[in-house]
């Protein structure tokens, strides 16, 4: 059997389908269509499960009254039976004779798993493929494996669509995932992405692959799984409808990187600037798999968080003079040359906001901590020629900084004593929902009081200081600065700070929620991304076993005074 076009696939060729589909689910379908009256405005490409409806037939009626008023709507019906990640309990036959009435209905494509093409009869499928545009699809909910393989199989039917879908436990699944697109998409309407957390670069950059299209989450709260995106971030975010092959990629690279706030930040800059390129989260379980993946698509440009900000050095070909001397780096970018360049830009973060405020040669600085932030303070800080004095938890990890940054090292039980024109925070001491403070209320003798920590904007630590009236550096102002440096290096632009720092606290506001403690998830519901609630077992490829149910995913008004602050430059 060969695949043929049919006089579908004209209606629906790929420059007239937008690049996002939004899945919806409702368990009848009044709910169906209230979800989909309040979106197909913004979101004119939708996909319609039949199978969480308690009778899909039965269904249809209503559902067809919906695509009557909606002639702009391109409308998928999919019915995915159980044994295959669905929760339609009724057989390859009664599922075609759904999609059939779906067909009639006026829905303009369907999706039927290739488990249940390997079921029904040629002729079953080619009568549908005759009233309808068939998109042939395939999920492994585990890994992303036998991509060629699998396609062979999908190739055997006739559809106008073959949309696999896997799952990433690496980042480099994405740039196999895109491989194979770019293999296929010349020849057959291709429809792929990775799932799961790590799956981001192939849900924004398959498009570009081959990918005619893509899924994105209804909204905000309806996502649960790692790495879901809603289809207003794949547009407003990611800017998918603009991605194109001169895209430049950007990203954070770390473990975990599913909270940070990067990705907003620093595509909000760059569409404010408008440089054609795109910035993800990169979750890196291995420096080895980042590496691999960076070279490979290629990425122009990183943001390295914890834990690899030491561990990358080695595999730069050469990083500038701070970086060497604090030992870590949290900055890399790809040279005319192709090779990796490393900088440190945590170092401007803590030295720019301060120097807003205050002469720092001569200052008497306090630094609480000995770890990554604390380190870069300390050299920035000596660099620029402050007094800086350092305690910690543990005592000697503080006496070995003091030593390779001539600073001091300061007992605990001292810091009482002592006043200071600047105290900075670098433990995570209060992050979070943590409403414990690094220092008590006795040893805030400063004239300033530096908090690294962002979230929540509004730490104990801050609001102790604001107490005694000392003026406060949020570490927000350290995240923007941070980010402004990294934007400039990369594009030879200065940085559009006061946007940058604009997104960022209304992200925080926004995940602070009403109690603003920084601590509240998000509402979980239903999973909807690809329309996949249960991960199934695959009756015929191993490939296919069940993934485990993905878990769930998860900062105030000070942060918008922080963020104004921060625009001072
Ligand atoms: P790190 O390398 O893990 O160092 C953490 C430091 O905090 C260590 O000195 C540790 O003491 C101390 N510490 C940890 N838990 C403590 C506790 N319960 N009580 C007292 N001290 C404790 O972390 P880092 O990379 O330096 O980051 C530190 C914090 O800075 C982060 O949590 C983050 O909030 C903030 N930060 C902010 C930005 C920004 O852009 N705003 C950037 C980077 C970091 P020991 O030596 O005894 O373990």
């Amino acid at each position: 059997m060969h695949a043929t076009s049919t006089v579908y696939a004209s209606r629906i060729q790929r420059f007239r389908l937008p690049r996002v589909c939004v899945p919806i689910v409702g368990e009848d379908p009044a709910r169906i269509i209230e979800r989909a009256e309040s979106i197909v405005r913004d979101n004119p490409f939708l996909e319609f499960r039949l199978d969480y409806l308690s009778n899909p037939l039965a269904g249809l009626p209503k559902l067809k009254h919906f695509l009557d008023l909606h002639p702009e709507a391109t409308v998928i019906a999919t019915c995915r039976r159980a044994v295959n990640g669905g929760k339609f309990k009724g057989s390859a036959t009664s599922q075609l004779e759904v999609l059939t009435k779906a067909a009639a209905a006026g829905f303009q494509l369907v999706d039927i798993e290739l488990q249940s093409a390997e079921i029904l009869k040629p002729q079953q499928l080619a009568d549908l493929k005759d009233q309808v545009g068939v998109i042939l699809s395939f999920h492994d909910f585990k890994t992303t494996r036998k991509l060629e393989e699998t396609f062979t199989d999908l190739k055997r039917y006739p559809a106008d669509f073959y949309k696999f879908v896997s799952t990433a436990t690496t980042l480099y699944d994405n740039v196999q995932m895109m491989k194979f697109l770019q293999a296929h998409s010349a020849q057959f309407e291709m429809v792929s992405l990775c799932m799961g957390e790590q799956g981001i670069i192939s849900r924004v950059l398959g498009v570009r692959a081959g990918s005619v299209f893509t899924f994105g989450a209804a909204t905000r709260g309806e996502e649960t799984a790692p790495g879901q995106v809603t289809a207003a971030d794949l547009r407003d975010t990611y800017r998918i409808e603009a991605v194109d092959a001169a895209t430049q990629v950007y990203g954070v690279a770390g473990d975990p990187v599913a909270q940070s706030m990067s990705p907003i930040m620093m595509n909000t800059a760059f569409r404010r600037e408008t440089v054609n390129a795109v910035y993800l989260a990169l979750h890196a379980k291995t420096l080895k798999d980042l590496l691999a993946c960076a070279n490979d698509i290629p990425i122009r440009g990183l943001s390295i968080t914890m834990p690899y900000k030491q561990e990358i050095i080695e595999a730069l070909s050469n990083s500038d003079a701070l970086t060497k001397q604090v030992g870590a780096c949290n900055t890399v970018v790809r040279g005319q040359d192709g090779k990796l360049y490393g900088f440190n830009t945590d170092i401007a973060g803590i030295i720019v906001p301060l120097e807003q405020r205050l002469t720092l040669q001569g200052a008497k600085v306090l630094i609480v901590g000995a770890g990554g932030a604390a380190r870069a303070a300390a050299f920035g800080l000596k660099n620029k020629g402050a007094e800086v004095f350092i305690t910690n938890r543990t005592p000697e990890h503080a006496q070995t900084l003091a030593r390779q940054s001539k600073s001091k090292y300061m007992k605990r039980a001292d810091v009482a004593k002592s006043s200071f024109d600047v105290i900075i925070n670098a433990t995570p001491v209060g992050m979070g929902s943590s409403k414990q403070s690094p220092l008590e209320d006795k040893e805030l003798n400063t004239r300033y009081l530096f908090d690294l920590v962002y979230i929540p904007a509004e730490t104990k630590l801050i609001k102790m200081a604001r107490a005694k009236n000392i003026p406060v550096i949020s570490g927000l102002e350290m995240f923007v600065q941070q980010g402004a440096r990294q934007f400039e290096i990369w594009t030879g632009k200065p940085a559009p700070i006061a946007e940058m720092s604009f997104v960022v606290s209304k992200a925080l506001e926004r995940i602070a929620g009403p109690n603003g403690n920084g601590a509240t998830p998000p509402t979980a519901a239903p999973e909807v991304e690809e329309g996949v609630e249960t991960p199934p077992v695959h009756p015929v490829r191993k490939a296919s076993a069940p993934g485990k149910k993905k878990a769930k995913t998860h900062a105030s008004k000070s942060a918008k005074k922080a963020a104004r602050k921060t625009v001072k430059r």
